[in-house]
């Protein structure tokens, strides 16, 4: 089986040399738009390919506001500040994700509690969920979402959408709402990934995007708010100094932040953004591709949820045991085929050990299972 699949692997990359997890690809006009930034010395913290690239990836989302940043970790800083994340509230989060979630949560002086996913999403279960709250949480005479027993604001819950599966939302939507808590989508793996037609990251009220080298498309380094007009506005101001409009003065009317996406990457991303749906098509088709090898084998191949079309950003196969994961991930990597397993969860991170969480058991048979195998647009498949 495992010779099969380093063969199989090899066949869609056409390549005796090493095989990466997540290689970008530059097939498009990146050379022509970062020259273009360079001719015109704009390279720095404004320019034409911001406003584009924040223009384009509002119209291709569908979210009435896009507000570029320097990475994705920050975008989520600022998406918390924007629903009033403050020092000493809760933010209800999932213990399978990567550290950033859980470290912009940090920044605002809150703390993450964990909750658990979901088996067939990799997502924030809306049951695990709404058990947590109804064992741990009231809501005061203010229609505040507090806990029993330390009488701390649960503020929001921040649901991840792992290697572009889209999280159960209609189910975490309602428990939000019946619980007062403010959605806040880390979509910073699922750019092209849509939920019932709605891209992920525009259904809660306000989503973050990560154009990290490793993500589906990149910036170099680069993230994105996804919110409505009025948070939208919010976060443009905030993440530039907070700078009021004038000719010449400088009035900076509260502590901002200087977290803008230099236009030298935002070109970059203009130029990636036009290929996203060709990289999907491609990751799609490499997808089902590695379902088929997988199909009637004791490795499960993770699969998009129903109602969904996800972008296929990092393929994912579920073994049968610990034991298994650790053959797959030993024969892989010695022959030059790269694989990884999921995250460590947030709460066996010493860090974020203390934190409160409710059962964890889908997180932790998922931990000791899930690999990652090499997902970069496959260059045996013609899309591009
Ligand atoms: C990539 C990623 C981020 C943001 O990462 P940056 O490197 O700061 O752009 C946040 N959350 C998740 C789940 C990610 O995968």
């Amino acid at each position: 089986m495992l010779d099969s699949l380093i063969r199989f692997v090899r066949d869609q990359y056409r390549t005796d040399e090493f095989i990466p997890l997540h290689a970008p690809v530059f097939a498009g006009q990146e050379r022509n738009y970062v020259s273009d930034t360079i001719d015109s010395t704009f390279v720095s913290s404004v320019g034409a390919y911001v406003d584009r690239f924040e223009r384009d990836m509002g119209a291709y989302t569908g979210s009435p506001r896009a507000v570029a940043t320097v990475n994705g970790t920050a975008a989520l800083h600022i998406a918390l500040q924007l629903v009033g994340v403050k020092s000493g509230d809760l933010v209800i989060t999932q213990p399978l994700t990567f550290v950033a979630t859980c470290n912009a949560i940090a920044y605002c002086g809150a703390e993450p509690v964990f909750v658990d996913v979901d088996r067939h999403t990799l997502g924030l279960s809306p049951a695990a969920l709404e058990v947590w709250l109804d064992d741990n949480a009231w809501i005061d005479d203010e229609g505040v979402c507090r806990t029993r027993d330390t009488n701390q604001v649960v503020r929001a819950c921040l649901p991840m959408h792992t290697f572009g599966h889209p999280a159960d939302l209609d189910g975490l939507l309602e428990v939000c709402s019946r619980w007062k808590l403010a959605l806040v989508e880390d979509a910073a793996e699922s750019l092209g990934s849509f939920y019932k037609g709605r891209h992920t990251g525009t259904l809660g009220v306000v989503g973050t995007l990560s154009f990290n080298g490793n993500k589906i498309i990149t910036t170099g380094g680069g993230g994105m708010i996804l919110a409505g007009e009025t948070l939208g506005i919010r976060a443009k101001h905030i993440t530039t100094t907070a700078k009021q409009p004038h000719p010449y003065e400088y009035v900076h009317d509260e502590i901002g932040y200087n977290y803008r996406l230099p236009n030298l990457n935002a070109a970059l991303g203009c130029a990636q953004l036009e290929q996203l749906e060709a990289f999907i098509a491609n990751k799609r088709t490499l997808a089902a591709r590695y379902a088929d090898h997988f199909s009637g084998s004791d490795f499960q191949f993770v699969t998009e949820p129903a109602d969904c079309r996800s972008n296929y950003w990092l393929n994912a196969v579920i073994c049968d045991s610990r034991e298994q994961r650790d053959t797959l991930l030993k024969a892989t990597n010695e022959k030059g085929v790269m694989t990884r397993p999921i995250w460590a969860l947030m709460n066996h991170l010493p860090i974020y050990a203390h934190c409160r969480k409710g059962d964890l058991t889908q997180a932790e048979w998922l931990e000791a299972r899930v690999v990652n195998l090499p997902s970069s647009v496959s260059t045996s498949v013609t899309t591009i």
